[in-house]
Formats: structure tokens, sequence, C-alpha cells
């Protein structure tokens, strides 16, 4: 009998209960405008702003509609321009080449390794071409920061951080999101937080954290901000400053402060599964399990694996053998965008020339979500299943429909 996994891969964790009431309570005054107060009030998304920052360990920190708008607001805070060159990661999701060109400006793609990190030899070559990286911690893998900040601190680079996969991850102790300019999160359903649709942004620095709270929607009531510089800051730039509405409200901010609370034990649980699946893969043959660094404090809600070099046929084989024991993998080498699996090959309009180096990587790429309704069983099974049908295709020839053997292991 071979087993078969019932789970749902999309099924996040219901909103906690002080979440819960907390948004009901704001239903019930009906302020949900972050700027609708009464009288000594202060917002819940207020409080969210100054609780993240808090916990960030930066002085500024503003919530707005979704991680793809924080990002968006933090190439414009920076001084990114219509025409300008944006240098990103190859291997990221379409939000981030999208923000690039929400503004007008071009992305430059940078490879990506084995590691799954971006390609910092790569990055040192094409340093010259962009006065901005916006650096994506695809799936939650974090490259040697140090070597990133140097090579972009010597050239002369903004670095702003796509952390939509690391809310709570470090790199030698210091948090993601702290090490460039500016920190970009995202608390839509798939992430660490959950408020549907929501982001988050950190900086340091006064100017640039002025000009993204005007560019929010703040109109002149920036003052209401709590983790927000003083209103010297906002002298010149409130005059300077287009308002290109993306505000969070109050309900999602509501929901979003009881995960905060627990974000850091939820981070915990989601390394815990993580190491249950990577210790289940470890030692299959063909399949090549991502090392990760021991100055990387990642943050794992997604597991991901290589078939480094496998013909099509094979990988597409252990995609749907898996997929008819209910292992839903997604592939980041497929010709053809599916779910959230585009490439930069896809993103016509940003055409790129070809990286091989990095191709050959994205062929053998393959993915899957580890949400927390998964239990460490789960996560065992799951492991059994991709070990078992990734040594079948191995060592047999592809192209028989034969059922899969049972399980050695
Ligand atoms: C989800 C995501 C974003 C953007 O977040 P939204 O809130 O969906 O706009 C940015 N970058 C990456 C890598 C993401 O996965």
């Amino acid at each position: 009998m071979t087993e078969k996994f019932t789970g749902s891969f999309t099924q996040q964790e219901p909103i906690p209960d002080d979440g819960i009431e907390a948004a009901i309570a704001v239903m019930r005054h009906g302020r949900l405008h972050r700027y609708n107060t009464a009288a000594g009030e202060i917002a819940e998304t207020a409080r969210l702003e100054e609780e993240f920052a808090a916990w960030a360990g930066v002085p500024y920190a503003l919530a707005v509609a979704s991680g793809g708008y924080a990002l968006g607001t933090a190439l414009r805070a920076v001084g990114v321009k219509p025409g300008d060159k944006v240098l990103t990661n190859a291997f990221t999701l379409a939000p981030v080449p999208g923000a690039i060109a929400g503004v007008g400006a071009v992305p430059v793609y940078v490879g990506v390794t084995e590691g799954l990190v971006i390609d910092l030899t790569d990055l040192a070559d094409k340093a010259g071409q962009a006065r901005v990286l916006l650096l994506s911690h695809m799936r939650g893998h974090i490259c040697d920061m140090d070597r990133l900040m140097r090579i972009c601190d010597d050239a002369g680079i903004t670095v702003i951080e796509d952390c939509a996969h690391t809310m709570g991850a470090t790199w030698r102790g210091q948090k993601s999101g702290t090490w460039g300019a500016v920190g970009c999160f995202s608390t839509q359903t798939y992430k660490h937080m959950n408020s549907g649709e929501g982001g988050l942004l950190i900086a340091r620095d006064p100017q640039i954290m002025a000009r993204a709270i005007m560019l929010s929607g703040s109109y002149m009531l920036f003052e209401r901000h709590r983790a927000a510089p003083p209103p010297e800051a906002f002298a010149t730039v409130k005059y300077e400053t287009p308002n290109i509405s993306g505000r969070m409200d109050n309900l999602r901010a509501a929901i979003l402060r009881p995960q905060l609370r627990d974000l850091d034990r939820q981070c915990a649980r989601w390394n815990d599964l993580y190491r249950v699946v990577e210790e289940g893969l470890t030692g299959t043959g063909g399949l090549t399990v991502v090392r990760r660094p021991p100055d990387e404090g990642y943050v794992a809600s997604s597991f991901q694996f290589l078939l480094l070099d496998w013909d099509e046929a094979k990988v597409r084989a252990v995609l749907s053998r898996c997929a008819a024991r209910g292992v839903e993998l997604k592939w980041f080498g497929a010709a053809e965008p599916v779910g959230f699996t585009s490439r930069y090959d896809s993103w016509r309009y940003a055409a790129h020339p070809p990286l091989p180096a990095s191709d050959r990587i994205l062929a053998g790429l393959i993915d899957m979500r580890l949400p927390l309704t998964f239990s460490d069983s789960d996560c065992a099974q799951i492991a059994r299943i991709i070990r078992a049908e990734v040594s079948a295709v191995w060592q047999s020839e592809v192209g028989s429909d034969s059922p899969a053997p049972t399980m050695g292991d």
C-alpha cells in the first residue's frame, strides 16, 4: 500500500481569537480609516507600526496596503525615477520586477546560486549598472549579507530588502530588513502574518521614512504616526512628495497585532516543520537539499530542493507521481508560468538577456509550501513520499505509468 497525503498546502491557520476580538471591536466603533480616531484614541495601525518597529529594532515603520506597495514605495522613497535601472534577483516572484516596472524603472537581473541566493560575483560584475538593488530574500534564503553590503557600499548602491519570505529571519544575528536602507514585508495570507492583504516598511533614515509616509497617503496627518520621524523631517518632503494612496486600515492592523506578539513562536514552529522535511530528504539519490549557512537564521515557510541537471521528462514524472499521492510540488523550470512560479524570462515587459547558470538552477528547482496547519508527522509523510518518488524516477526509465513501487525507506 502506498501512503497518500491528504492535507492542503494552501490552508493557513485561523486568525487567533484575540485578533478576531480586536477586529470586531474596530468594526463595532466603525473607525476603520487609520486617521479616523476619537479624542485621545491611538489607531490600531499606528500601534502596529510602533510595535513592528520595536520588534525589528529600528526607529521607523509604516503599514501599507500590500507587500508590493511597500516595494514600490521604497523605490520611490530612495529616489528611483522612470528609466532608472534597478538591480534585482533573477530568482524571485512577480511582485518584485512588477514594483520596479511600476515606477517606470528597468530591472537588471542578478543570477541565483545553488544555495538559492543572489550570486554575489554576478552582483559585483553588474554593480556599475545601477544605483539601487532591490534584494529579494526569495523563499527565505539569505545570502552573505556582510559581503553583499560591502559590494553595495563600495559601489554606492542603496539596498532595499524584500523580506516577504524572511519576517523574523536573521544573518549573523541581525534581522533581515535592517541591513539595507529599507526593509519591506508582506502580511498577505501566504506570508508569516496574515491580514489577507497588507505590507510593512521599515527604515532608519528620517528622510526616506518621511517620504514613504507622504507617499502612502498621510495627507498632513503624519504627526499621528508613532514610529515616524519628527515633524522637522517633513518640512520640505511634505511639499515635494506625491500622495499615492496605499494605507493600511485599522481592521487589518487589529488582526496583525496579536500575530506579531506570537511571531517568534510561530517562526520556531515553521522551522521545526522545515527540519523534519530536510531530515527526511537528506541522502536521497539525485536530490540536492539546500545547505543552510550557519550564519543564516532562517524562517522557513516553504521548502526547496534541487533535481539538478535532470531531464525535463524525469522532473515532470516526479511532479506527477508526487501529485498523485497528494504532494503538491511547484517547479520553477517550466517554460510556461503556472500558479506563482513565474520566471525572469516570462516577465516580457522587462526583457533581459538569458542567464544560463541561473537557468540551470531554475530548471531543477522544486518548491513547496509548509503551512503551520501541517504537523511534524505530516511533514515526515510528505518527505517519505517525495523520497520514494524521486528515488523511483531516478532509478528507472521514465514514461511508464506504472504505480510507484512500495517504499523502501
Ligand atoms: C508576496 C511577495 C511579495 C509581495 O507581497 P504582496 O503583499 O502579495 O504584494 C513580494 N515579494 C515576494 C518574493 C513575495 O512572495
